[in-house]
């Protein structure tokens, strides 16, 4: 039996992880976990699956949570703030961790569980793109696993020989016979709008994607493409991928979740309906396979698989995050900060859309940074970049 934390496990992923888990309680055991404020799913979950210890980054919260559990008679231990959720990302009963905290809040747990050896399914990519070469060293040198959930990764990942599976941040590609991958991409909610009607799509609009259903933050990355961007800078790095290694390839459908390119001029797509849970599933279970609770594809149904060339002018946000880090790690770290305030002052409606892009570029024109060496480093660029992003989103508020 396994047994798990789950960082993030009232959002989006988190709750898809425990629908599997729910699914195969002779396999998964629950040991802890972790959200920030919402406490009335929480309190679901701690019903549903008895974890010993629960962390809310938010104290109130956790007070607020130990009162409900101790008047249902439960007995899991609540803990409050980052310093307790880096501790239940790294207890020793644990063996795997799946890391679907959203943003930057997600990289010292992450790292945390790094360090302790355990075997992390990587949601948050946040994480990852911020510290790039910091992570994969710390990866490497505790000696812990790593499994792509996102769908893209995911499913490149199951298309690469074992070899590279094993050695996943390491391998090389010609050696193992890949010539290149291919990301695709569904273009979000908005690939067909003109760039006039950009202007005034609305959050709601933004967070509803045609084919996927997901967290508030990943849904406006997914509207403005700036989420394929940090997905092609992952895969960079979770690939061991050079530039010429990774073509991104507009896919509306979302049938196929991305393709491995071999010398000898085969191609394997992954396919399916998109559903994360297969992801997910694959993570917590690799090498086998488990009853996701996914329907299998229906080819009678499928009307079109359609495919272009990504729009970079429509999109600039895609081609931002790729200059970003070929510029380097402090450019997409500056990035990712001014991303992620850009996009909650889009979600909380003081910002248009459209001036998600200006945030990012106006916060990564104005700051010079050199290569972060460490983590502290690269918390002190997300820091600065920060105050940075949101005084610029003040200056373009509506
Ligand atoms: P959601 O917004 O749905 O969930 C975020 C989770 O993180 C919630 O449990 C939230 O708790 C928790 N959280 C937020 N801030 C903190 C904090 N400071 N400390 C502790 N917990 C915190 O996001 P998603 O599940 O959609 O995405 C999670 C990550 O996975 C993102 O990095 C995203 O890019 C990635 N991902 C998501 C996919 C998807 O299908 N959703 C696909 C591929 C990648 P609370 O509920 O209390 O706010």
């Amino acid at each position: 039996m396994k047994k798990i934390t789950i960082l993030g496990s009232t959002g989006s992923i988190g709750i898809h992880a425990l629908s599997i888990v729910q699914k195969h309680p002779n396999l998964f055991k629950v040991i802890a976990l972790v959200a920030d404020k919402n406490t009335t799913t929480m309190l679901k979950q701690c019903e549903l699956f008895s974890p010993n210890w629960v962390a809310m980054n938010d104290e109130k919260s956790a007070n607020i949570l130990r009162e409900k559990l101790k008047k249902r008679k439960i007995k899991t231990q609540v803990v409050s703030g980052q310093k307790s959720i880096c501790e239940l990302a790294a207890l020793p009963e644990t063996d795997q961790v799946i890391a679907a905290i959203v943003g930057m809040a997600g990289l010292l747990p992450i790292l945390s569980a790094i360090h302790a050896g355990k075997t992390i399914l990587l949601a948050n990519k946040e994480s990852l793109i911020t510290s790039g070469y910091l992570f994969m060293k710390a990866l490497s040198s505790s000696g812990a696993k790593i499994f792509p959930i996102d769908s893209e990764h995911n499913a490149i990942f199951q298309l690469l020989p074992l070899n590279m599976q094993k050695n996943i941040g390491l391998a090389n590609f010609k050696e193992n016979g890949v010539k290149n991958i291919i990301l695709t991409a569904s273009g979000g909610p908005f690939y067909n709008f003109s760039s006039h009607d950009l202007s005034n799509v609305t959050p709601i609009q933004a967070c509803t994607h045609p084919n996927w259903s997901m967290g508030k933050k990943i849904s406006v990355d997914s509207a403005t493409m700036m989420n394929k961007g940090l997905e092609y800078v992952e895969a960079r790095w979770l690939f061991n991928a050079l530039e010429s290694e990774i073509k991104i390839l507009i896919h509306p459908e979302s049938i196929i979740h991305s393709m491995v390119q071999y010398s000898d001029g085969a191609l394997l797509a992954q396919l399916s309906v998109p559903d994360i849970r297969i992801a997910i599933s694959y993570s917590m279970s690799w090498p086998n396979r488990i009853d996701s609770g996914v329907d299998v594809l229906n080819f009678s149904k499928i009307k079109k698989l359609s495919f272009f060339e990504p729009n970079l002018i429509k999109f600039p946000c895609l081609k931002l995050a790729i200059d970003a880090f070929n510029q380097g790690q402090a450019a997409m770290t500056v990035l990712n900060a001014a991303n992620e305030i850009a996009v909650s002052a889009f979600l909380k409606s003081k910002i248009s859309f459209n001036k998600i892009f200006e945030v990012n570029v106006e916060t990564l024109t104005s700051s010079c940074f050199s290569e972060p060496e460490s983590i502290e480093d690269v918390l002190e660029i997300d820091r600065i970049s920060r105050i940075l992003a949101k005084k610029i989103v003040l200056s373009l508020a509506f």
